[in-house]
């Protein structure tokens, strides 16, 4: 596997490249989740190409920037036993510079739900993938459908500035007893640990709901939000795959998300029905 870290000199180690080329942008403290979006990179693509970068733009003030786990060695050794074939590992200051030109997230599709709660940083999440992008020029970019708002924006954009990269959305991996891994799961203790399990048995309310052949979506959310107290809740939705509002829930075309805190841990969790 080669570690490259300065953009310009991965741009010109790929510019000769004919291969298909999968890429999966993380911020590293890899887990299972990240594991199976390089697994499926690595079935589909010639060859695999894995970012680690802890984007500073899309933290808000105050926010978990200075301490978001950072894992580098066991990550190296996780992409090297996965297959990958160049890490990209860059520095902020080789993303970034002083005077910035820099995407906008759109002005309602990026400001409700985790946009609402943490404004801006979907401008940010943009951005970097964008410059991502067009340092890798990936034929296919992994994504997990655990972000589930992150990955519907990114394929807007890719679709809205006629970018040629194929999004691909992959499943959410979760441990044993249903909590979605996460790389912020590390900030919980053993107790919050047992708590954000709600977050996941909710979900499973409105999956059982709906087999039973209850659709109405305010009903659905009032039992969801019954099952997540006392912790704080910033959205409990139901949506269409393109993000818009339902009354009823559709099968095949919904998603169910959810965003709670647990201590001052925010935990993101969804089920697409
Ligand atoms: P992150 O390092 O948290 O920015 O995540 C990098 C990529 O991994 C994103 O596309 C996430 O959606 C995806 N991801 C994170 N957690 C999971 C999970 N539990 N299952 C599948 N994909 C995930």
């Amino acid at each position: 596997m080669k570690i490259i870290s300065n953009p310009l000199e991965l741009k010109e180690y790929l510019k000769t490249n004919t291969k298909t080329l999968g890429f999966v942008p993380t911020m590293g403290a890899l887990h299972e989740g990240h594991i199976s979006l390089i697994k499926q990179a690595r079935l589909e693509n010639e060859l695999v190409v894995v970012s680690i970068f802890v984007n500073p733009t899309q933290f808000l003030q105050g926010e978990d920037l200075d301490k978001y786990p950072k894992k580098d060695e066991a990550d190296k050794k996780i992409c090297e036993l996965s297959g990958v074939d160049i890490l990209f590992f860059p520095h902020a200051k080789d993303i970034y510079s002083e005077d910035e030109v820099s995407l906008l997230a759109p002005k309602v599709r990026g400001f409700v739900l985790e946009g609402n709660s943490r404004p801006g940083h979907f401008n940010g999440v943009l951005t970097v993938v964008m410059k991502l992008l067009n340092i890798v020029e990936p034929t296919n970019a992994y994504f997990g459908k655990k972000d589930a708002q992150q990955l519907n924006l990114i394929s807007l954009m890719v679709k809205q500035l006629f970018m040629s990269v194929n999004i691909v959305a992959c499943e959410t991996m979760r441990e044993s007893d249903g909590l979605a891994m996460s790389s912020r799961n590390v900030y919980l203790s053993k107790e919050q640990r047992v708590q954000a399990l709600k977050i996941s048995s909710s979900l499973q309310i409105a999956f059982g709901m709906v087999s039973q052949g209850i659709v109405d979506v305010s009903e659905i959310v009032l039992q969801m939000r019954e099952k997540l107290e006392p912790l704080e809740i910033f959205y409990v939705e139901i949506l269409s795959r393109d993000f818009e509002v339902l009354e009823n829930v559709e099968i095949g075309n919904s998603i169910v998300l959810v965003e709670a805190r647990v201590g001052t841990t925010r935990l993101l969790d969804n089920i697409w029905l």
